[in-house]
């Protein structure tokens, strides 16, 4: 059988309240549970250190990708580590064989990562599922440009709705 493989897209900030890294455990916890390979950013920064301690600690194959400007940010002990001479290539790379793409909570890298990846998915060339963690409604105001873009008729319901939006991570694992 093929490995089955998630990417994680989530924040690079240390700035955050802790609950969001907690979430992402939880989250990445149950990929793992369920049998899924995690690939991320791989750098020890942010929410993306804590999907890869949690990644090792399940004992789940732990792939990273990232740029070559960014050497010195990798996190150490990744099961590979691949780098990419740009950003986009770095989100192609990161995609490559996933069947699963979760946003976790993030900034303007994560909304990079999650609307290329819902373009892909609408032009048929993403195929894997995408899900979004919406905790504690930190993602509202997403849900409400997408409806606001569905209604101005630029998205069609369809295409709104490759997009799994879940509160918690446990809610999210059903898409697993
Ligand atoms: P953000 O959501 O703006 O915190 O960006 C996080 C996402 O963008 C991660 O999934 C990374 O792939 C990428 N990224 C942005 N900034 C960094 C950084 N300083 N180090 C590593 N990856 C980053």
């Amino acid at each position: 059988m093929s490995e089955k493989k998630a990417v994680f897209f989530c924040s690079a900030s240390f700035n955050i309240d802790p609950k969001y890294n907690q979430a992402a455990r939880e989250t990445v916890r149950a990929a793992c549970l369920a049998g899924y390979s995690i690939v991320s950013g791989g750098s020890f920064r942010g929410t993306m250190g804590a999907v890869c301690d949690t990644a090792k600690e399940c004992g789940a194959p732990n792939y990273g990708v990232l740029p070559s400007f960014m050497e010195g940010l990798e996190y150490e002990g990744l099961t590979e580590l691949k780098w990419a001479p740009t950003m986009s290539i770095r989100k192609e790379m990161m995609r490559e064989g996933v069947s699963m793409a979760i946003a976790l909570p993030g900034g303007i890298g994560t909304m990079d990562e999650l609307f290329e990846t819902m373009v892909l998915a609408k032009l048929g060339r993403f195929k894997g599922r995408i899900g979004v963690l919406d905790l504690d409604g930190f993602y509202e105001p997403l849900r409400a440009l997408l409806d606001h873009f569905v209604d101005a008729g630029m998205l069609t319901p369809e295409d709104r709705a490759l997009v799994h939006f879940a509160s918690t991570p446990d809610e999210l694992a059903k898409i697993f």
